[in-house]
């Protein structure tokens, strides 16, 4: 215990030392806001925060934990699901919230260079003044979510059906490795052949091979007009079939969203959303100029009609709002224990298959199963609540979070769509990746040799 004590102050000292004090935070009420993510993974009280301001400030925290060979955790809003933001045991965690600032806007290249701690819909606000957007919305979390979290957790969305997810909108980024070196990659053009495209690599690597500082991203124009729609189905498999064509057939669509019959009962007992019907729904947005929303909508209510789907009622004006509370919703209803989730892929050909054996399983064993997702990338949320009604023990959460992983694997998927591995899904990348895993650790101990990075994230320990 002396002994810990004696390495804890040494550490603070050393920190003391080579950054401003103000950087340097103790206080237990934000060493604790620190200690865990939005998943119900157990949460891990970190040694101390810092929360630098400047890329060479982060230099010189590296340079402290080499020196004393301790993890670093990188952290933005700490709205991750997969516990990738929990801290490793004794860990420094990084708080890059302060480094917010908008370096450079060029709206005639669409482009701009942002602090890896903007928050999204801060940064989205600022560009609407320009006519631009950062398209790949984190839905419930985007009133919260860093761009410096979403690139390194390659974060998607409800719009990332029409516009992909982060990685195509990073066109360059600062990181500082774990050796202390400040590595700009990328460039400021649209598009280049040059070398291996390690700038890519960062993206998604969830803080284990370099703490990013500074992010240039490509921008879209905002959608000239937009509608929305929603639609009810007594069969999910025909919600998840209707979807599917609808994502292969209507290119006005940018989302299309399911939340399963359970969703949206738990989702009718807000203020606002009494209308809805019992059922299985699927929102959709359009975006496009006025005709080309006119044509999209015409053509999903067309598709809807074929598979069963009957529309909304009128009164809710903003169906996709709906999607905005599903987590939260979902999670408070399993008080105090939380869920265990999955978001794993399907191809489209299979995801009315996938989501509907899913559903059957868990009601054979009179189990809840919460499913909804952007189910036109095959992305599907699949919620386990630990408590309340229909609840599931940890056992069978695992089981079942495994069992899912393993499907999506087997028909071509992947075990998560936008989450990120973390700590979650640390299990299950030997799935998916069984050749391809000793290269992603060669290419850890390449940018990481001290093993400081959010060590005991991603890669499994057992390779
Ligand atoms: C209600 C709700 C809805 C959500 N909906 C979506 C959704 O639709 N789509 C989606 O993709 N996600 C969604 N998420 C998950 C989450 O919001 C995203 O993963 C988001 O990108 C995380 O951003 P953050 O700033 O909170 O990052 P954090 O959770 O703080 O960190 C995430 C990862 O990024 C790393 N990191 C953070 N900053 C840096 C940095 N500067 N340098 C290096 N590594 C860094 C962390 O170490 C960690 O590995 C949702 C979460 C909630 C709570």
């Amino acid at each position: 215990m002396g002994g810990f004590m004696e390495r804890h102050e040494a550490v603070i000292e050393a920190l003391r030392l080579r950054l401003p004090a103000d950087r340097i935070v103790l206080s237990a009420r934000e060493v604790s806001a620190a200690s865990s993510d939005q998943s119900d993974l157990r949460p891990v009280r970190p040694l101390c925060v810092v929360r630098p301001r400047h890329v060479d400030e982060v230099q010189r925290l590296v340079q402290v934990a080499i020196e004393f060979r301790i993890p670093l955790t990188p952290r933005g809003a700490g709205t991750g699901l997969e516990g990738a933001c929990i801290p490793s045991p004794g860990a420094v965690v990084v708080d890059f919230t302060a480094m917010d600032d908008v370096h450079e806007v060029l709206p005639e290249e669409r482009r701009v260079t942002v602090g890896p701690g903007i928050v999204y819909q801060h940064l989205n606000r600022l560009l609407s003044a320009h006519g631009l957007f950062f398209p790949p919305s984190p839905g419930g979390s985007a009133d919260a979510a860093t761009i410096g979290g979403m690139v390194s957790t390659d974060a998607s969305g409800i719009y990332a059906l029409r516009y992909g997810g982060t990685r195509p909108w990073v066109l360059a980024l600062e990181a500082v490795t774990g050796t202390g070196e400040v590595l700009r990659l990328g460039r400021a053009v649209p598009k280049t052949s040059s070398g291996y495209d390690l700038k890519d690599l960062f993206v998604g690597s969830e803080g284990t091979l370099g703490l990013i500082t500074r992010v240039t991203l490509r921008l879209a124009p905002l959608p000239l007009d937009r509608r929305q729609a929603g639609f009810a189905f007594e069969r999910i498999e025909h919600a998840c079939a209707a979807a599917s064509w609808m994502a292969a057939f209507i290119p006005e669509l940018a989302a299309v969203e399911l939340c399963d019959a359970d969703t949206i009962a738990l989702l009718r007992s807000r203020r606002g959303h009494g209308s809805l019907p019992a059922g299985h729904c699927l929102l959709v947005e359009v975006h496009g100029r006025a005709q080309d929303c006119e044509d999209g909508i015409r053509s999903a209510i067309e598709v809807a009609r074929d598979h069963g789907g009957t529309p909304l009622p009128a009164d809710l004006r903003d169906p996709l709002d709906l999607r905005h509370w599903t987590t939260r919703r979902i999670r408070e209803s399993a008080e105090p224990l939380g869920v265990m989730r999955t978001d794993c892929a399907v191809p489209l050909t299979h995801l009315a298959r996938f989501v509907a054996d899913a559903k059957r399983l868990a009601q054979e064993h009179a189990r809840t199963l919460y499913v909804f997702g952007h189910v036109g990338l095959g992305i599907v949320h699949a919620l386990m609540p630990l408590a309340g009604p229909g609840a599931w023990t940890m056992e069978q959460a695992l089981a079942e979070k495994r069992r899912l992983a393993l499907e999506a694997v087997s028909l071509g998927g992947t075990v998560s769509g936008e989450h990120g591995i973390g700590l979650g899904n640390r299990d299950l990348l030997a799935a998916e990746h069984p050749g391809a895993l000793p290269y992603m650790r060669g290419l850890k101990t390449l940018f990481d040799p001290h093993g400081v990075l959010n060590p005991d994230k991603v890669l499994p320990t057992d390779l």
